[in-house]
């Protein structure tokens, strides 16, 4: 897939996405997962509202028709219809007349950028509420005003998408993607896209490794999944939760809680390669769904992938974070930079010097021909004798790049060819 085209590919799935109200549950959920299922074959899960999963229970399904406040003249001067931001997510259903002042004690703004609405949410408690632009709200004039949310709570299920790639092996990698917030590009689409288009490019690659990808409402859907599934949590031996992929910042990778999880060196090593800018920060018990799958229980290696790190962006949980706030070539960047790196886990491996005492000749075996004419001859020269020396089963490849400071594909190539000329093998276990 070419960069360009594919950014353009991704973004034009978020603008798919965008209009639709998605929270934890409901239908504007499984309409997500149903057109992601057009892109890869999802398979969905529905769990039943109160089914206990650890400490948590899955809530009442919300779902919502339509929701306004209408002034003295009858107009909407707050319409669901318009922006799907305008609801406090989860908000009980309301229909009943107000002064200005009881509807203001239900109503959040953002004073700094008076023209965005902000996204908030209430999930497990009953109540209600409407976010709108400062302006709009300092435009209101006392008197009574007309409160309208056609919502539903109740029984249902909790929706989650999953997509299972196979692979030589059962070890395999989990890509998390959370599927609950509404209009938001960035923080919620850009990273289903990103999952979605990673499900394809590696559905076209060779794969040691098996892949799992989830689309699922944020915290409660990985604990529900992660509560369905302990029986395979044993098998991820890497993983990726990936969010605000598509805003204009530099790529930011955080840490899983083990720190140094193959994963985790593997990203780095590819930000490190990348002559870009770029962040690391260490794992915290707070963000996204990481939080849930590196729980101490669990502990499994998955870090985070980002942009710009959540709310340290002024358009974050806003209705800034539109459909211009995501760039077609971040989301390439970002595709292309994880699949370096899910490159380097899927080819990374130990093996041992056939050859141990002293170095082969390398120039008998045409090694060094077999580089002729390239610039980087003496690169290609280092990497074959740092693969020699390092191939003792203690030092994977990616222990030999990181030491060597040579870039992981050319200590790649350099063990192949050493292969071939039967001076490796790879270590066992
Ligand atoms: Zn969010």
């Amino acid at each position: 897939m070419a960069g360009a085209k594919v950014g353009e590919e991704m973004h034009e799935l978020i603008a798919d996405l965008y209009p639709i109200c998605r929270s934890i549950t409901g239908d504007g959920l499984r309409e997500t997962l149903r057109r992601i299922g057009t892109h890869v074959p999802l398979e969905v899960h529905e769990i039943p509202s109160g089914t206990k999963v650890f400490d948590w229970a899955v809530p009442p399904e919300w779902n919502i028709r339509d929701a306004y406040v209408k002034n003295g003249l009858g107009e909407r001067i707050i319409d669901f219809a318009a922006s799907n931001l305008h609801v406090v997510g989860y908000s009980a259903p309301i229909r009943r007349r107000m002064p200005l002042a009881e509807l203001k004690e239900n109503l959040t703004t953002i004073p700094e950028h008076p023209d965005w609405i902000p996204y908030r949410t209430l999930y497990y408690r009953e109540a209600w509420g409407f976010c709108l632009s400062h302006n709009t709200l300092l435009a209101l004039e006392d008197g009574e005003y007309e409160v309208c949310i056609d919502s539903t709570l109740e029984d249902g299920n909790l929706s989650y998408g999953e997509y299972y790639l196979p692979g030589e092996r059962d070890d395999e990698v989990l890509i998390s993607a959370h599927v609950c917030h509404p209009s938001l590009a960035n923080d919620n689409l850009s990273g289903i896209a990103m999952a979605t288009f990673l499900a394809r490019a590696l559905t076209e690659l060779p794969r040691r490794l098996s892949y799992r990808f989830l689309f699922v409402p944020g915290t409660i859907g990985a604990i529900a999944w992660l509560s369905e599934n302990r029986s395979v949590v044993s098998r991820v031996k890497h993983g990726l939760v990936l969010t605000g992929v598509g805003d204009a910042g530099s790529p930011t990778y955080k840490r899983s809680r083990r720190g140094n999880a193959a994963i985790d060196r593997a990203v780095e090593h590819v930000l490190r390669h990348s002559g870009r800018d770029y962040q690391v920060i260490d794992f915290s018990p707070y963000g996204y769904d990481e939080r849930q799958y590196c729980s101490p229980g669990f502990d499994l290696p998955v870090g985070c992938f980002m942009r710009t790190p959540w709310g340290r962006y002024p358009e974050y949980h806003t209705s800034a974070d539109d459909l211009d706030f995501v760039r077609p070539e971040a989301l390439a960047d970002s595709l292309e930079t994880v699949l370096a790196a899910l490159s380097v886990v899927e080819n990374d491996a130990a093996y041992v010097n056939l050859n141990p005492y002293c170095e082969p000749q390398l120039g008998r075996r045409g090694l060094y021909r077999a580089a002729g004419g390239r610039k980087d001859e003496s690169v290609w020269e280092l990497a074959l004798l740092w693969v020699l020396n390092l191939s003792d089963s203690r030092h994977s490849l990616l222990d030999i790049a990181e030491r060597s400071g040579l870039e992981f594909d050319a200590v790649r190539a350099a063990a192949d060819t050493l292969l071939d000329h039967e001076l490796l093998e790879e270590a066992s276990g």
